[in-house]
């Protein structure tokens, strides 16, 4: 029996843009579809991720605050981004599901020797942070230094160790950051969504479960291809898929995104993506 666990934290919802979710045409075309489009998703969840494990135990993304459930909240984060975010996303935080909320059920030392992974800094992912003092944040040091649609107001009083990719041997992922010195949980670049996004895969069992942040916003992307509008960087997403593909191609692997609906469903399961030949 592995000792190491794997918590999904639903911390909210968000309604996106229908064009967020999916791209046609170029850059300026796909950004103005986002902007103009009066549709909205259903609820997706955003979903936060807990791993314990024996060298310490690790978040992945913040989730959310219940800074949400104000009404005026978004305009806390400065007038520009409020205007921005009320363009693209709803989101939608009920009683007892922000991330500091949520983590003393799962944990009973709550942030305490907790250790927080970003794949990136979109408000969904760091606004949860503000209910987590007393952890160590870390951030992939380009994503830091170039943070994209990142809310400036929530990433001010951060204070993050910063880590950088190293190459190693491997055919699909020739840069990626050990968490582990065990070797079974790292981070790897999956870039596109943000200039530096990244993911994060855990090795346990025999299975390989990619916490893809928001690199695919459902496993169905993965299968197809598909773009999201949201990608701030097309091409480098799409680079990014076909090694996420790669990878799930030659290990059996969980998929895992932030914002999927049938995540959490695959993680009790156990539900390898369809691409693995072995
Ligand atoms: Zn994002």
């Amino acid at each position: 029996m592995s000792n190491i666990g794997v918590i999904a934290i639903n911390t909210g919802f968000v309604q996106v843009k229908k064009p967020f979710l999916t791209r046609k045409g170029g850059p300026i075309g796909s950004r103005l579809r986002i902007l103009l489009s009066a549709e909205f998703s259903s609820d997706l969840p955003v979903l936060a991720w807990l791993i314990s494990h024996p060298e310490g135990d690790i978040l992945i993304d913040a989730g959310m605050s219940a800074g949400w459930l104000r009404p005026d909240y978004l305009d806390s984060i400065g007038s520009f981004d409020a205007w921005l975010t009320r363009r693209l996303c709803r989101f939608q935080v009920e009683p007892g599901q922000s991330i500091g909320a949520q983590l003393p059920k799962f944990r009973a030392a709550g942030t305490q020797g907790l250790r927080v992974f970003m794949t990136h800094l979109h408000i969904d992912h760091v606004d949860g942070l503000r209910e987590l003092q007393g952890c160590e944040i870390w951030v992939n040091e380009s994503e830091w230094a170039h943070p994209s649609g990142a809310p400036k107001a929530l990433l001010a009083p951060l204070t993050p160790r910063r880590f950088a990719f190293e190459p190693v041997a491997d055919p699909v992922f020739d840069r990626i950051y050990p968490i582990t010195r065990a070797g079974d949980l790292f981070v790897a670049p999956t870039p596109g969504h943000t200039p530096n996004h990244c993911s994060i895969i855990l090795r346990r069992g025999g299975l390989s479960y990619v916490f893809t942040g928001d690199a695919i916003y459902n496993q169905k992307q993965l299968l197809t291809g598909e773009l999201a509008g949201a990608h701030a960087n097309a091409r480098l997403a799409a680079r990014s898929i076909e090694r996420l593909e790669a990878y799930a191609k030659t290990h059996p692997t969980v998929v895992l995104p932030s914002h999927d609906p049938d995540a959490v469903r695959r993680l009790a399961e156990g539900e390898i993506a369809p691409l693995w030949a072995g």
